[in-house]
């Protein structure tokens, strides 16, 4: 809301004038009319700095107008009418006038002139012989709210240097009127009731001298300024009240002064316009004026005398000087806070702050601290520590004490008193001994000192000493810290938070890697047994296979199933392995997924295709209920692999008799299959665990072969494919597990997989398509596996199959014989398979004989680096037999 009143710092006057006898007065004076002496140029653009105001006039108010003699900050037009202007306001009221938004107003409308954008106002009268309100000192800004009683003060002691200055002018003119001589006595008396009314006047200093600087006259104000009374500074040299330097050649100046060779209003010159200068008071203190000269004749012609008029500039000096330090403070704290290396390294900004405080504050010695965070006792951690005299051997103790915490023992020092709850301690040179007897012991002779409380929120942070500070300890004192003593406490609460996220990540870290440790070596684990494992079963699976295809054998039936017996179980076995081995990798993050389109219709009727043999064999009805077509994205062999564990299931947990139904269908944003079974079915309780690894319920103790991975497996790569796997079970009715999936209508790549998977399939071996002997050696330490080795290829006359238990005997072999082609078992003795490979390059010339890699190392890290490192195929134990020899028949017919 606007605030508009006429302020009470400054009491109106009790003096009644007309309006009449107010314009009658201004028409005397011809003030209106009078070109302004560029004085009060000066003192308005003065007051405007003062009151921080880009706009500053002063105006004279007539019978119809307010008529702008001096202004600041803009050019003005000369004259505007008064009807409703503030200063017409002020005029009428004689009291000054704030006004918090001029745009609230109706009048007067400032449209199309240079004041349209002000907002704020703030005006005192200008008041001469104590009487005529003939004016006023107007101050703006283009902001709204911008002033208060503080501008109304700071703009009333302009004002009265400015009616001082109008009145000398008066003077001035009423002199340079009349011939002394010959003046009539109406004359003589008006100007000297003007004159002595002028010097009576202590609103401005006034001072006389002669040609030689002898004070003739100093009124009651001027002479206060420096601290004397008139009677003492009348007759004495005016050099009394200057500074030494310029007292010495004052005199001089004095005594050569030739007017003409001062251009009227010339730039830094008293004489006319005057400047800023600094006085001496009584006890040689400076006191900063602004002083004005004028030159009179001196009476009866002889010589020049000087009128001085003296603003005092004291106060004007301190809110620069205030201003000043401030802007510096916060020039020094936007130098840190924006400076990123003193931000990234902490310390680093400590030191910087607490450098520029103790130059800010002029003090030789300071430190900023930290209150410890977490601690029961009074403790605190310094940030930073320095005095101006630190020595080379300080500055291993600053160091050693910034590295630690520091416990405030003594209740009763001044620290703890901060500790305490006190805001500020400032104890200036007039300490008690007791109280000097609180600092720590050793301390310099200090000659003040200060400790300030740094917090946050009523938080405690930290703290701020300084001693021996060089500027007076009050209250502005504090209150100038008050931005210095914010950023500090922003600094320690960011710091605080950084170090807590550090812990957490930290921790986080240490779990993390606790954990990757733990996945390494359960994967190691694994792996290594599945080396182990597989090496048997090698020869478990092989030779069980030879034995029952081998058409030149016949076995008693009951023989003939204890085979098939051995042969299943060791597939079951690697079909764990495979699984444990799978799980490992998506639990550690190491399997990696080909998204593409895919038709999952077709891929499911295909992977029923495959399966309805064990169908058929467990007596179980299996059928595809599909749409069309139907996209989703997966992996290929992941989804083909999901399909076959759920149908395989919903066969194995059947009856006979019993049937299964797999439906492939879109619902809603989701493609969808079911594996529908009329099995034996999952008690409720059991259904929340058979996702477990290694649970298998029901079938625990059942003769139905199984792990319990399968479905745990199942479910987890559909999750890294981005779908997901239910399953509603009755109990002896039959389960429907449930597989969706992401819907794509991108076309599907199914049909290029199938092509490329054809095209890439190696040929087997056709014993007509060449006659001639294909010879193979095969290094394997082994005898289990060279044995199935041997019996693979029996039935191939064209394939001759030599053996080389190590390295020695392979070379001896080559030499006497080069082969067409090399299978080389990995972990050999003293040289392994890699090794033997190279060698057979480098030593035996035999880069262009392929060589195949057979190894129990199967994991996928394992065939890349075979792959990788110079093996045509690398093939993994237990060996698969069919794969073999498809590999050795495109070989043969490469040769051929
Ligand atoms: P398993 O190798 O034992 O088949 P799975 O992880 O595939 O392991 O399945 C875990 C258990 O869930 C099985 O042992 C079985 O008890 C139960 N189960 C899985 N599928 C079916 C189903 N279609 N019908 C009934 N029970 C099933």
């Amino acid at each position: 809301m606007a605030r508009e009143g006429c302020a009470d710092t400054m009491n109106a006057f009790s003096v009644t004038v007309t309006e009449s006898e107010r314009l009658a007065f201004l028409e005397a004076t011809g003030l209106v009319y009078t070109e302004s002496p560029a004085a009060l140029s000066n003192l308005v653009q003065l007051a405007g700095e003062a009151v921080n105001a880009p706009i500053a006039l002063l105006a004279i108010v007539d019978a119809k107008s307010v008529n702008f003699k001096a202004s600041f900050g803009l050019v003005m037009d000369p004259s505007l009418s008064r009807i409703g202007t503030p200063c017409e306001v002020i005029v009428t009221a004689r009291r000054p006038l704030l006004i918090d938004d001029l745009h609230q107003r109706e009048s007067p409308n400032y449209e199309g002139t240079s004041l349209q954008d002000a907002r704020s106002f703030a005006g005192v009268p200008i008041i001469l012989h104590e009487r005529y309100a003939v004016g006023a000192l107007c101050a703006y800004s283009t902001e709204p709210n911008a002033y208060d009683e503080e501008t109304v003060k700071l703009l009333s002691r302009y004002a009265l240097s400015i009616e001082a200055v109008i009145a000398g002018v008066g003077m001035r003119k009423a002199l340079s009127a009349i011939d002394i001589n010959h003046a009539r006595p109406l004359d003589l008396y008006r100007f000297l009731s003007h004159g002595t009314e002028l010097l009576r006047n202590p609103a401005s200093g006034v001072v006389s001298i002669d040609q030689r600087g002898t004070v003739l006259w100093i009124n009651a104000r001027a002479a206060k300024l420096f601290g004397y009374l008139p009677e003492e500074l009348v007759g004495q040299s005016i050099n009394l009240l200057m500074p030494k330097d310029i007292a010495s050649h004052h005199d001089e100046t004095l005594r050569t002064y030739n007017p003409k060779s001062l251009r009227k209003g010339e730039h830094g010159s008293i004489i006319g316009d005057g400047r800023e200068v600094v006085g001496v008071d009584r006890d040689g203190q400076p006191v900063p004026i602004h002083l004005a000269v004028s030159e009179v004749a001196g009476i009866g012609g002889q010589g020049s005398e000087f009128i001085g008029v003296i603003t005092d500039l004291r106060k004007v000096k301190e809110t620069e000087e205030r201003l000043a330090n401030e802007t510096l403070l916060l020039g020094k704290l936007h130098e840190g806070l924006t400076n990123v290396n003193a931000l990234l390294s902490a310390d680093g900004l400590w030191a910087f702050l607490h450098q520029s405080l103790l130059e800010l504050t002029q003090s030789d010695y300071g430190w900023i601290a930290e209150v410890c965070p977490s601690s029961e006792e009074k403790c605190i951690r310094f940030k930073a520590l320095w005095d101006r005299n630190t020595s080379n051997k300080d500055r291993g103790l600053i160091a050693e004490i910034l590295s630690r915490d520091t416990h405030i023992s003594d209740d009763n020092s001044l620290i703890a008193d901060v500790l305490n709850g006190k805001n500020e301690v400032l104890l200036d040179a007039s300490l008690t001994e007791q109280q000097w007897q609180q600092l720590p012991l050793g301390r310099p002779d200090l000659q003040n000192f200060v400790a300030l409380a740094i917090s946050s929120d009523d938080e405690l942070l930290g703290v701020v000493a300084l001693a021996s500070v060089n500027r007076r300890l009050d209250g502005d004192f504090v209150r100038w810290l008050a931005p210095f003593l914010s950023t500090c406490s922003l600094l320690i609460r960011l710091q605080r938070h950084n170090a807590e996220r550090e812990a957490v990540m930290t921790e986080m870290q240490r779990t993390g890697e606790k954990l990757e440790a733990a996945n390494r070596a359960k994967t190691e684990f694994l792996s290594a047994m599945s080396h182990e494992l597989r090496t048997p079963l090698n020869s478990v699976i092989g030779f069980s296979k030879l034995l029952m295809t081998n058409p030149t054998l016949s076995f008693p039936d009951r023989q003939r199933l204890q085979l098939e017996q051995i042969h299943s179980s060791g597939e079951h076995l690697i079909k764990l392995i495979n699984e444990i081995l799978d799980l490992a990798k998506i639990e550690s993050g190491r399997m990696s997924f080909s998204m593409e389109d895919l038709e999952i219709a077709g891929l499911t009727e295909e992977t029923v295709k495959a399966l309805i043999p064990l169908a058929e064999s467990t007596g179980v009805r299996i059928r595809v209920v599909k749409d069309l077509e139907i996209y989703a994205r997966a992996d290929y062999t992941r989804f083909k692999q999901v399909l076959l564990n759920l149908i395989t299931n919903a066969i194995k947990y059947n009856r006979p008799g019993g049937w299964v139904e797999v439906r492939v269908m879109r619902v809603g944003d989701e493609q969808r299959v079911e594996v529908a079974d009329s099995g034996i079915g999952i008690k409720p309780d059991q259904l929340d665990h058979i996702f477990e690894p290694f649970y298998r319920g029901a079938a625990e103790f059942s003769a139905i072969e199984g792990s319990g991975v399968g479905l745990t497996l199942t479910r987890e790569l559909l999750r890294q494919m981005g779908g997901r796997l239910e399953v509603e079970s009755e109990l002896g009715v039959g389960s429907t597990f449930s597989i969706s999936l992401q819907s794509t209508s991108a076309p599907t790549h199914a049909l290029e997989t199938e092509d490329s998977d054809s095209s890439s399939r190696p040929e087997s071996i056709n014993p007509e398509d060449n006659a001639e002997i294909f010879s193979i050696l095969y290094v394997e330490d082994n005898p289990a596996n060279q044995r199935l080795m041997l019996d693979i290829f029996e039935g191939h006359p064209n394939i001759d199959i030599r053996l080389a238990l190590n390295f020695t005997e392979a070379f001896s072999a080559v030499e006497s014989q080069k082969p067409d082609l090399f299978i080389l078992d990995i972990n050999l003795p003293a040289m392994d398979g890699f090794e033997i490979k190279d060698a057979l390059n480098s030593k035996f010339d035999c880069q262009n004989v392929p060589k195949i890699a057979l190894s129990a190392n199967a994991l996928p890290s394992d065939v890349e680096r075979g792959r990788k490192n110079g093996f045509t195929e690398y093939l993994t134990k237990p060996v698969d037999i069919d794969g073999l020899l498809e590999v050795v028949g495109k070989f043969v017919k490469e040769r051929g």
